[in-house]
């Protein structure tokens, strides 16, 4: 055990104990190695740089990809610090004098962390700026950003390691809930990392009911039914097209189920007000395309269904995963078919060939996973490159109900 880790979380936290190997991963950071962290969402990978940051002299820099996500999280900082100079974020949400003073700050020493987007990293005032300060270490969070194989590709990310190198050289740490092996090995290569000590959790969410079931023309009935059987309980309901998100959520409040959708066309007021009125539990439903999600963290989300397969299993089982954030029940239940897996092959077409290629061989993936009559988390964990140590899970349609296989007959299917 490391006394003076431990009494640093107490300290700064006022946790008594770590999560996972937390303390493992903080141990290697500080004794300044490159660190590679694969952890699922809610895993408790922030404490890994946080914690090290504040104890270490200078100040980290902290790759984040959404403003959100840097403002809840400098913002959590500073409330358990209750200093607002120890942590700051730099984007483009400042103006010129807060700007400044985010720069004095650290200049005097009094911000141990710091959270840039990867497009300020880039900027040449920053890298001047940065060029003059001392660094303890980097964080990359949400590391999967830089794969083409990952579910959330920015091409800024690309740019972290040759303008790391301009700034100044330290000490990396990596994170990410994305843990296909493809995923981890562009991480790896692309952040000049292949050393690094690599801390792999288990990927498998034992409170989460796997299901995958035909779409047929009585969709929407079963989705009603569905929910009506399950009154008071918050799910998330994801569909492929704006259009659809619409629909359904009208669909929905005409019979009687409260609920709000969610999608990127829609304007930002809008878009928070729903958002928060299911955080808050003002709705019990919010029917959503993948914009919704990522940093959002309510933990007693009871179910999520798929309206449309996902493009990819990673994709899949990052929205599933918010389901059962509190280690509670959590039902994942999606609708099928192979036609929609075939439009979406179509929409690829204009795509540079490149794309294609890697969109396509994650829809055949996809594929096989959802006509498998095998159980569904070992699949799944398979394709993490984790080794499900049982036959049988008990907690998957193909396990409760073994006979059963997924099979969407074309004549059956609602277009
Ligand atoms: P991730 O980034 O892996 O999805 P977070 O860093 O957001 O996860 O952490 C998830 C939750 O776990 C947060 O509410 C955090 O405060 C809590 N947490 C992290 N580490 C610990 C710990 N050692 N003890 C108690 N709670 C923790
Ligand atoms: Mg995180």
């Amino acid at each position: 055990m490391n006394q003076r880790l431990h009494d640093a979380l107490k300290e700064h936290f006022g946790f008594d104990s770590f999560k996972g190997n937390q303390e493992a991963i903080m141990s290697s950071l500080l004794d300044g190695n490159d660190v590679f962290v694969l952890m699922p969402t809610g895993g408790g990978k922030s404490l890994c740089y946080q914690l090290p940051a504040l104890m270490m002299d200078g100040t980290a820099i902290i790759i984040s990809p959404l403003i959100a996500l840097m403002k809840n999280q400098v913002d959590a900082i500073r409330h358990f610090s209750e200093a607002d100079h120890v942590a700051h974020f730099l984007n483009s949400s400042l103006n010129r004098s807060a700007i400044d003073q985010v720069k004095s700050d650290i200049t005097a020493g009094r911000t141990k962390l710091l959270y840039v987007a990867p497009e300020s990293l880039t900027k040449e005032e920053n890298i001047e700026f940065l060029k003059t300060i001392p660094i303890s270490f980097y964080a990359v969070d949400e590391a999967h950003c830089i794969s083409e194989w990952g579910h959330d590709f920015r091409p800024e990310y690309r740019r972290i390691r040759p303008i790391i190198n301009e700034i100044n050289p330290r000490p990396m740490i990596a994170l990410t809930a994305t843990a296909t092996p493809k995923v981890q090995h562009d991480i790896q290569k692309n952040l000049g990392m292949t050393n690094a000590k690599v801390f792999k959790s288990s990927f498998n969410r034992e409170n989460l009911y796997y299901e995958v079931k035909p779409k047929t023309q009585n969709i929407d009935k079963e989705i009603i039914k569905y929910i009506k059987n399950n009154p008071g309980k918050s799910g998330i309901i994801y569909c492929l097209s704006r259009k659809k998100v619409e629909e359904l959520a009208e669909m929905l409040v005409v019979n009687d189920i409260k609920a709000l959708p969610y999608h990127a066309g829609m304007d930002g007021a809008t878009r928070s007000s729903n958002q928060d009125a299911f955080l808050m539990e003002k709705v019990d439903v919010i029917v959503a395309t993948i914009a919704f999600g990522m940093g959002i963290d309510k933990p007693d989300v009871r179910f999520v269904i798929h309206y449309d397969m996902p493009k990819s299993l990673e994709g899949y089982y990052q929205e599933t995963g918010r389901a059962g954030r509190d280690g509670g029940e959590g039902q994942c239940i999606t609708f099928y078919t192979a036609k929609d897996l075939q439009k979406m092959e179509k929409f690829m077409q204009g795509k540079p060939l490149a794309e294609q290629e890697i969109g396509r061989q994650l829809l055949i993936e996809t594929q096989s996973y959802a006509e498998a009559s095998s159980c569904r988390r070992r699949s799944l964990l398979f394709y993490f490159g984790e080794e499900y140590g049982h036959d049988n899970c008990q907690n998957c349609d193909n396990c409760i109900n073994p006979k059963k296989k997924v099979e969407a007959k074309d004549d059956l299917c609602a277009v």
